[in-house]
Order: C-alpha cells, then sequence, then structure tokens
C-alpha cells in the first residue's frame, strides 16, 4: 500500500519578513524598553530572597513558647503521612502535662520533597515548614537533621503558622458550608 505524504501548509512571507531586519529591531526595540521597568530578580546570594508565610521551605520542629523543649508528643502521625518516608522518630513519656515527647527525631532531607503533609497532620503545631530554602550538605549523613538541627524557636516560623491557622479556618469554613449544602433537602 502506497503511504501518501502529508501536505504541509507554508506561510508565505511577506519581502519585509523575508528580510529578517524589521523583526530583529522589533526584538532590540522591546530589549531596551525591558531596561526602564522594574526589576524582578535579585542579586542572589548576596541579597537574600524573603519568603512569604505560604512558602513551604525545609521542615522544623517548634520549640515551645517557654523554651521547655519542643512541642512535639511523639504521636508519630507526621511519619506515618511522609511520602518519602523522611521522618524517624522515638517516644518516651516525660512528667510534663503533655505527657510524651521525641527522645529521638530525625528528618532525612535526601528524601524530603517538601510536600508539607507532616505539618498538615501534625495535631500540635509541632512540624512546620520554615522559610529556609537555601540548603546545601556535603555529606549523607550532614543531611539527616537531628532534632537539636531540627528545633527552632517559635517566634521563626510566625509567618508560616499564621498563614496556617488562616488555612486551616478557610478549609473548615468551606467543608461546613459543603455539608450544609448537601443536608438541604
Ligand atoms: S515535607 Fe513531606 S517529604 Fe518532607 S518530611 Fe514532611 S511529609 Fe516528609
Ligand atoms: S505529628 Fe506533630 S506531634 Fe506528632 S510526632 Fe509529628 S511533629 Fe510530633
Amino acid at each position: 500500500m502506497q503511504v501518501k505524504n502529508p501536505t504541509i501548509k507554508r506561510t508565505k512571507l511577506t519581502f519585509l519578513e523575508r528580510l529578517y531586519l524589521p523583526e530583529i529591531l522589533k526584538g532590540m526595540a522591546y530589549t531596551f524598553v525591558q531596561m526602564f521597568r522594574p526589576k524582578f530578580t535579585s542579586e542572589y546570594p548576596e541579597v537574600k530572597w524573603k519568603p512569604p508565610g505560604s512558602f513551604r521551605g525545609r521542615p522544623v520542629l517548634v520549640e515551645r513558647e517557654d523554651k521547655t523543649g519542643e512541642r512535639c508528643v511523639a504521636c508519630g502521625l507526621c511519619a506515618r503521612a511522609c511520602p518519602p518516608m523522611a521522618i524517624s522518630l522515638q517516644a518516651n513519656e516525660t512528667d510534663l502535662p503533655q505527657e510524651r515527647y521525641p527522645i529521638t527525631f530525625e528528618i532525612n532531607m535526601l528524601r524530603c520533597i517538601y510536600c508539607g503533609y507532616c505539618e498538615e497532620v501534625c495535631p500540635e503545631e509541632a512540624i512546620v515548614m520554615s522559610d529556609e530554602y537555601d540548603l546545601n550538605y556535603t555529606s549523607r549523613s550532614e543531611a539527616i537533621l537531628d532534632k537539636e538541627k531540627l528545633l527552632v524557636p517559635m517566634e521563626r516560623v510566625k509567618a508560616r503558622l499564621e498563614f496556617l491557622r488562616e488555612y486551616k479556618h478557610a478549609v473548615r469554613k468551606a467543608d461546613a458550608q459543603y455539608v450544609g449544602e448537601e443536608a438541604k433537602p
């Protein structure tokens, strides 16, 4: 069977288009105009970008407000929710009102995909995605962050916590509205 070659329709170029020069000049004029427009780039790393609260950077453990340790109660939900199984922890009992705490808590940053599931499931606002994006490790072991490296004061993640509270409130409101609509006869 003979296969017909498909016909390609070509647009005919005008004389000016065939010269290319007007198009080159148009491109140069556009570049020239851009030089006077506001810049959206910065001189990284000299100038660091400050991410907004909605940004998901490296996950961190949040310290209690009275600075007596981490807010984490070692429930293990974050480790269960983490898709690449980057979190590992060991629970222990304590005399503090929270009753439990993690004796060890590690996040393998070579596995972390910055999904934020750990933060979403945490009932204590104990694990939060920080605004840190400037990360580098020189060995595999260096990329496994232990409790001491993960722990940060609450003020460091204030913007993120505020964003999360607003976000969770909006989700709950939308859910309630949806349930209300469903219940209508
Ligand atoms: S951000 Fe995602 S991948 Fe990273 S530790 Fe949390 S759940 Fe795991
Ligand atoms: S979900 Fe929160 S409280 Fe539970 S183990 Fe993870 S960080 Fe700790």
